[in-house]
C-alpha cells in the first residue's frame, strides 16, 4: 500500500502542487481592495503575458476553467449569431454545448477523438459556413492527447472569415509554446489547476483589440463573467468581485518558479516527458491513442483492449500509489491517461513506468520488468548527452 499522503497524482489535472507555492498560499489574508492584493493582482497579470504570448492584460477571474470557456462564449457572440465549434474531444463538445445553451446557432465540426483538426478540414468547412462569428478550437484536448496546430487554424480562420479565434489552453498552457498575438487568437484562456500548478479556482483570459470590439457592442446581457468590468478594473488596479486571494499568493510563486526555470525550459522539459512516455507505452507493446505528429506534450492517453482491462489497471496502479486518469464519455473504459505537467520532472515518468510496469505484472499481462523504465530512460539519456545534462 502506498504512504497515505504520498500518492503520485498523474492525472491531466488537477496537478500537484509545488511546495514553495503551496507555502505561500499559508500566507495570511489581506484585503482585497488593499494596495497589496493591487499589486498582486497588477503584477500577475503583466507576468503571465509571456505565457500566453500577448501584449494585452491578462484578466483573472475566479472559477473554475470552464468558467473561462463560459466566459469567452457570453461575451464574444450575441443570442442568434452562428459559431463553430470544432470538436476533437470532450472539451470541443463542452464549448459546443455551452454555446447551444446560450441560444447561438451551433456550427459543429466533429473529428474523430484521437486525430487533431486539419486546417483544410476547417476551411472547407468554414466555405460551408460563412455566416459564423467565431470558431472555437481546442488547444490541447485533454480527453484525447491532442494538440491541435493552433497557429494554423487560426491563420486558416482568417484566411476564410472575419470570424473571432477563440482558443481553450486550459491544459496546456504554461507548458508549450503559445504566440497568441502572432498567430491571430481573438480569446485565449486557460485555468489554474493544469500547467500552471496552482489548485482549481482561478481562469485567466486575454482578449485582442479586435474581439474588444466585439466584446463592447455584443448586447447580451451578462454581470460575473462581463468581461469589460474585469478589464476596467484592472486598469485601476483590481478585480470587479473579490478574487480567491490565496490563489493570487500561489500564483506570484509559480511565476517565479517559471521565471527561474526559463520558459524554453519548460517547453523542452514537457517535449521530454512527452517522448519518454510514448517510448515507455511502445516499449510495453500498448498503444498510443494519438499519432506522433499531434501528440500533447502534458498528456499521453493510452489504449486498452486485449489482454489490459483498464480499470482494474488504473485500480492496481492507486494500490501501488500512481494515480492516472481513466477515458471520458465514450473513451471511457477504453483507455487511460498520463499526465505529465507542472510540477512533474523526468525522474516524476520513471517513477510512472515503474508502476505501470508493476501493475501489469501484477494483473497477469506478459512485461519484461525494467523495458518501459529502459526506454524511457533511453530517451532522456540522449536528450542529455547531447546537451549536456539540460533538457531540449
Ligand atoms: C480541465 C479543462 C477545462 C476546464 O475544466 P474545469 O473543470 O472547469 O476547470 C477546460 N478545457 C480543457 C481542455 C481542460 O483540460
Amino acid at each position: 500500500m502506498p504512504l497515505a499522503d504520498k500518492t503520485h497524482l498523474r492525472i491531466p489535472g488537477p496537478t500537484p502542487i509545488p511546495p514553495r507555492v503551496q507555502w505561500a498560499m499559508n500566507q495570511p489574508m489581506i484585503g482585497h481592495r488593499s494596495g497589496e492584493c493591487s499589486r498582486l493582482v497588477v503584477e500577475n497579470s503583466r507576468r503571465l503575458q509571456p505565457v500566453f504570448g500577448t501584449d494585452q492584460p491578462v484578466l483573472i477571474v475566479t472559477g473554475s476553467g470552464t468558467s473561462a470557456l463560459e466566459a469567452a462564449v457570453v461575451n464574444a457572440v450575441a443570442p442568434g449569431e452562428e459559431a463553430a465549434v470544432v470538436v476533437t474531444g470532450a472539451f470541443g463538445d463542452r464549448f459546443a454545448k455551452i454555446v447551444t445553451r446560450y441560444g447561438i446557432t451551433l456550427r459543429r465540426l466533429d473529428i474523430p477523438w484521437s486525430e487533431a483538426c486539419q486546417p483544410e478540414v476547417l476551411a472547407e468547412f468554414l466555405q460551408q459556413h460563412p455566416q459564423v462569428k467565431a470558431v472555437f478550437l481546442t488547444y490541447c484536448e485533454t480527453s484525447t492527447g491532442v494538440l491541435n496546430p493552433i497557429r494554423e487554424l487560426a491563420r486558416t480562420v482568417h484566411q476564410h472569415s472575419d470570424a473571432l479565434v477563440i482558443v481553450d489552453g486550459v491544459s496546456c498552457l504554461g507548458a508549450v509554446d503559445c504566440r497568441m498575438d502572432e498567430w491571430g487568437v481573438d480569446i485565449m484562456v486557460t485555468g489554474s489547476q493544469k500547467a500552471l500548478m496552482l489548485p482549481p479556482g482561478l481562469a485567466f483570459i486575454a482578449v485582442s483589440d479586435r474581439a474588444w470590439e466585439v466584446i463592447e457592442r455584443n448586447p447580451r446581457s451578462r454581470f460575473y463573467l462581463d468581461l469589460i468590468a474585469y478589464r476596467d478594473n484592472l486598469t485601476k488596479q483590481t478585480t470587479p468581485y473579490t478574487p480567491a486571494v490565496s490563489l493570487l499568493f500561489g500564483l506570484k510563486e509559480v511565476l517565479n518558479l517559471i521565471q527561474e526555470e526559463g520558459f524554453s525550459a519548460i517547453v523542452a522539459r514537457h517535449r521530454l516527458m512527452m517522448e519518454m512516455s510514448r517510448a515507455g507505452i511502445r516499449a510495453l507493446g500498448l498503444e498510443l491513442l494519438a499519432p506522433d505528429a499531434f501528440a500533447s506534450p502534458t498528456v499521453t492517453a493510452v489504449k486498452g483492449g486485449g489482454q489490459l482491462d483498464v480499470e482494474a489497471f488504473r485500480k492496481e496502479l492507486r494500490q501501488i500509489g500512481v494515480v492516472v486518469a481513466g477515458g471520458q464519455q465514450h473513451l471511457k473504459g477504453k483507455i487511460f491517461r498520463i499526465g505529465h505537467m507542472g510540477y512533474c520532472d523526468p525522474l516524476d515518468v520513471l517513477t510512472v513506468f515503474n508502476a505501470i510496469e508493476l501493475a501489469l505484472f501484477r494483473l497477469g499481462v506478459p512485461v519484461e520488468l525494467g523495458s518501459a523504465v529502459k526506454a524511457c530512460e533511453e530517451v532522456w539519456a540522449n536528450v542529455s548527452r547531447t546537451h549536456h545534462g539540460s533538457a531540449q
